[in-house]
């Protein structure tokens, strides 16, 4: 146990019992028990929701395969109130794996490093924070460098930091 890890994207655009989207990662990022935390950010609403997100990331140590990862930021996000259904709709708290110190996992329900993530500077940002020079193992860059494409590539698409 707990000699590999994971980085772990969090996110919400939701009140719930823990209070505003921030409390409420700050909460699940608490639960996670991680090796380290970023700051959290506020990031405009992707999509129509109209709700800006609160977003960080963590770095967790975990002997689990990613299956295994996943089903407990499963039962977190229920714990935490999260509802399925709309895509954008509101979210209590959204989880993603995003990279695995062993490199990668593909099955039908999920696929590690993330499939997004190289282009989401809401979730790059507050991993650079964190790992800028994990490698991403599919494309060869690291954190930081996914990071200044991401926002080549996006330039409107930056966190707000809250502090
Ligand atoms: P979403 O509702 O967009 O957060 O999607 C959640 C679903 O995406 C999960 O139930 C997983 O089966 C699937 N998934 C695929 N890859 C990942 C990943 N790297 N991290 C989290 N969920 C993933």
């Amino acid at each position: 146990m707990g000699n590999t890890s994971y980085a772990i994207a969090l996110g919400s655009n939701r009140r719930s019992r823990y209070g505003s989207p921030a409390e409420t990662v700050r909460a699940a990022a608490e639960a996670l028990r991680p090796l380290a935390v970023s700051r959290i950010r506020l990031t405009p609403a992707l999509g129509p929701a109209g709700r800006s997100f609160a977003n960080a990331a963590l770095i967790l140590a975990s002997g689990g395969e990613p299956p295994e990862l996943l089903a407990e930021l499963k039962a977190l996000e229920h714990s935490f109130g999260r509802r399925g259904g709309r895509r954008w709709g509101p979210r209590v708290l959204d989880l993603d794996i995003i990279l695995w110190s062993q490199g990668t996992w593909a099955d039908p329900s999920l696929s590690v490093p993330h499939p997004q993530f190289r282009t989401r500077t809401f979730v790059l940002e507050p991993l650079a924070e964190l790992v800028p020079g994990w490698r991403d193992p599919v494309s060869g860059l690291t954190v930081r460098q996914l990071l200044t494409r991401a926002r080549a590539a996006s330039p409107v698409d930056r966190g707000i930091p809250r502090t």
